[in-house]
C-alpha cells in the first residue's frame, strides 16, 4: 500500500483557497495533514476546509488513515 497506489504526499483539490481563491493543495508530513495554497503560498488548517471537502480532499484523507502505522 506503501506508494503503490495514488496516494502521494499531496493532492490537488479544487477547494478555494480562503486566501486567494484559487484551488489550495492538501499536504501531509508523518500523521500531520494540513492545506498548503501553491498561489499565495499561505498555509491553513484542515478543519477550516473540511466542510468544503471535495472528492480529492476525502481520497487524499482516506491515504492517510490507511497509512497509520
Ligand atoms: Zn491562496
Amino acid at each position: 500500500m506503501w506508494g503503490s497506489y495514488r496516494w502521494g504526499r499531496s493532492a490537488q483539490t479544487t477547494i478555494p483557497c480562503k486566501h486567494c481563491g484559487k484551488p489550495i493543495t492538501a499536504m501531509r508530513s508523518c500523521q500531520q495533514v494540513y492545506m498548503q495554497c501553491e498561489h499565495c503560498n499561505k498555509r491553513g488548517e484542515l478543519n477550516d476546509y473540511i466542510p468544503q471537502m471535495d472528492d480529492a480532499l476525502e481520497e487524499f484523507m482516506e491515504g492517510v488513515f490507511c497509512d497509520r502505522v
